[in-house]
């Protein structure tokens, strides 16, 4: 390592890690010199791998210890393609990608992620739910949990709940409710000095030994909303022993129904050191990631699952898919007229299905004039705040129906029958999401008049409305590009 980079480092972490047990620290502290990597995970809910490797319009290379990841270039600019623009990726260290791709959520499956924001692990969990099932993400932080529902939203993940909650309270509302919990804590960062330098500044072992207290009360919480037969994914992007092994030697210790799993393996993972915890064997079962033996900056995980029966016993899986009752009518079901609005914007725009399912009208609920799509699994949010519970369809407006982006990132391609798709290429599409009018021409859309959705290749972008030849901008002021 140049020594400059060195001296950066905090001395007693350097010192640390010289003891740490079977780490090669001179290999180690040499992989700072290199470069970092950058990667995107593909939203298979939206397009295939295949497909997405033969669109790209940016060299990408396949992760290769995350399914669905890709590295690309540092002088690629995947946030300045449509495609991003129509949630086809998410850009997230690779290494970050890791614990979201080895905790089996599947359709149908009710999903927590305890400490989501910006949303690299909840989107994933998202999308492999494929609009069945719910998924809560939370994130103490009101502001940070906006960037996570913007996220959700641009993921095109129907089924979500968006809270800003203390785990505490979140644990009295949903005892032992959850399939598969995610909780990828708040660290002290040491796993990511190489990309944020600010992190090198801010470490202390004080503050270490603090974020090991928190973490040990979030592990209590979590195992708390876990369902028997849960499972569980711990994972930081710090090397400090308490916060890693110790944590999941005070889980073991404090919850014999809890046990580790193993996780899914590759070359370059490392096990975890159960020297570094209270030296109890199974801790091998975690995985370590050290920069100097993988493409990827460093990380902690560890998979747990709760005894119990079969995981789908008291909630068993429906002909539909979907676990548990049908839910009931909501409450704030839209009246008549609403109802006769939504459905004219629906027929103008060819909408019948949603996602992939036929559209679920007792799955609509208007508030404040604000129409939203609840999730297909009650979810008991008394004395909850939260950002949001459903997706947002539109609102309705001077007796008419306008609607609202998500709902545009939710619709799967071939979804509307009003649909103008144009090549990525076309710089009409970025011209869309700078918030200008466009001009389209008669053999590009299927109406001449009304609400269309504009698409990337039949991704969908968001909605306009036609008008001699001119397609009306409706991207959303809040959603455009400077
Ligand atoms: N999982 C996220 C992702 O993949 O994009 C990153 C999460 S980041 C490591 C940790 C998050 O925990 C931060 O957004 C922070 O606001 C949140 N946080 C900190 N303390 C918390 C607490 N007590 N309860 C819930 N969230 C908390």
């Amino acid at each position: 390592m140049n020594d400059s980079r060195e001296s950066s480092l905090p001395q007693a972490f350097l010192e640390r890690m010289k003891k740490m047990p079977g780490l090669d620290y001179d290999c180690f502290i040499k992989s700072y010199e290199n470069p970092r990597t950058f990667g995107l995970r593909v939203n298979t809910a939206k397009i295939s791998c295949e497909e997405f490797e033969r669109l790209a319009p940016f060299p990408i290379q396949r992760i290769p210890w995350v399914e669905n990841g890709y590295f690309y270039g540092e002088k690629s600019r995947p946030a300045a393609c449509p495609y991003y623009y129509a949630g086809l990726y998410y850009l997230q260290e690779p290494s970050a990608m890791t614990p979201a791709s080895r905790l089996p959520a599947a359709p149908g499956d009710f999903v927590l992620d305890l400490c989501a924001a910006p949303g690299g692990k909840a989107t994933a969990l998202g999308a492999a739910l494929r609009g069945q099932g719910l998924l809560v993400a939370n994130d103490i932080s009101t502001s940070r949990a906006r960037a996570l529902l913007r996220n959700l939203e641009l993921f095109g993940v129907p089924n979500l709940c968006v809270t800003d909650e203390k785990p505490e309270k979140l644990a009295r509302s949903f005892p032992a409710f959850f399939h598969k919990i995610i909780l990828d804590a708040p660290c002290s960062g040491e796993g990511m000095f190489r990309k944020e330098e600010s992190l090198i500044r801010d470490w202390s072992p004080e503050k270490s030994r603090r974020l090991a207290q928190v973490q040990r009360g979030l592990l209590d919480l979590a195992v708390t909303m876990l369902r028997p037969g849960g499972m569980l994914m711990y994972s930081t992007c710090t090397f400090a022993p308490e916060e890693d092994e110790g944590a999941i030697s005070f889980l073991l210790e404090r919850h014999p129904e809890m046990t580790l799993l193993p996780i899914q393996g590759f070359e370059g993972f490392s096990p975890g050191i159960p020297e570094a915890g209270n030296g109890d064997p199974r801790l091998t079962d975690c995985v370590r990631i050290f920069p100097h033996k993988m493409q990827g900056e460093g990380h902690f995980m560890a998979l747990l699952k709760k005894d119990g029966p079969s995981l789908y016993q008291s909630h068993p899986v429906s002909q539909s898919g979907k676990r548990g009752k049908k839910p009931k009518l909501s409450p704030a079901a839209p009246g008549k007229n609403t109802r006769g609005l939504i459905q004219a914007f629906l027929d103008e725009a060819g909408i019948t299905s949603l996602g992939g399912q036929p559209f679920d009208w007792s799955r609509t609920e208007v508030r404040s004039g604000n129409v939203y799509y609840l999730p297909p699994a009650p979810v008991p949010l008394q004395e909850i705040s939260f950002l949001r519970n459903g997706l947002f369809l539109g609102e309705i407006k001077k007796n008419r129906f306008e609607p609202g982006q998500p709902l545009a990132l939710a619709l799967h391609r071939r979804e509307a029958g009003a649909c103008i798709s144009l090549p990525a290429a076309d710089p009409r599409l970025m011209a869309y999401l700078r918030g200008e009018a466009l001009p389209i021409s008669p053999g590009e859309a299927p109406g001449v008049k009304g609400w269309h959705l504009l698409c990337a290749d039949g991704f969908p972008i968001g909605f306009g409305k036609l008008v001699n030849g001119v397609l009306k901008n409706k991207y959303p002021a809040g959603w455009r590009i400077l």
